[in-house]
């Protein structure tokens, strides 16, 4: 397996509900490497951007409202296999249908209002890295890693 990076959010309902600490405790207590991390609020055109892949949808309108209601943390996670342990982590989209033990199960209410993003396959996630971070923020690498 080899070592990969994946794009966390902690996204808008998680940071109302000061979750951002028991999600980081997730994350480091699951052997993720934080390689960046920062906090950004995004404006409604820059969610648009980033779901730009949902657009066509009938949830893009609330889901980009959604998240440019309020500030976010994004992180760059790295392990070997890092996009489906973050995935399996996370659970299912839908809190309900979340399997115990997850994030989304332990903490979400709602599938539109997701309280954490994983990327889903590692085109998507050199697109999201790239989107919320720049190279030299996430340079301090380990050279097995391709980004
Ligand atoms: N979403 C929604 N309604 C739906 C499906 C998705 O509001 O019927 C939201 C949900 O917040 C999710 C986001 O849109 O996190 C992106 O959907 P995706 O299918 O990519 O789910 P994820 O990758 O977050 O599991
Ligand atoms: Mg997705």
């Amino acid at each position: 397996m080899a070592i990969e990076r994946t794009l966390a959010l902690i996204k808008p309902d998680a940071m109302a509900r000061k979750l951002e600490g028991k999600i980081l405790d997730q994350i480091l207590e699951r052997g993720f490497r934080v390689v960046a991390m920062k906090k950004i609020k995004l404006d409604k055109y820059e969610a648009g951007c980033f779901y730009a892949v949902h657009r066509k949808t009938s949830f893009y309108d609330d889901l980009t409202t959604f998240m440019s209601s309020d500030e976010m943390i994004a992180l760059v996670l790295e392990k070997e296999n890092a996009i489906t342990a973050w995935r399996d982590a996370l659970g299912a989209t839908d809190p309900a249908h979340a399997a115990e033990g997850t994030i989304r199960h332990t903490w979400g209410t709602a599938k539109n209002r997701n309280i954490c993003h994983g990327s889903d396959c590692p085109d998507s996630a050199a697109y999201e890295i790239g989107f919320f971070f720049s190279g030299i923020e996430i340079t301090r690498s380990n050279p097995e890693v391709s980004q």
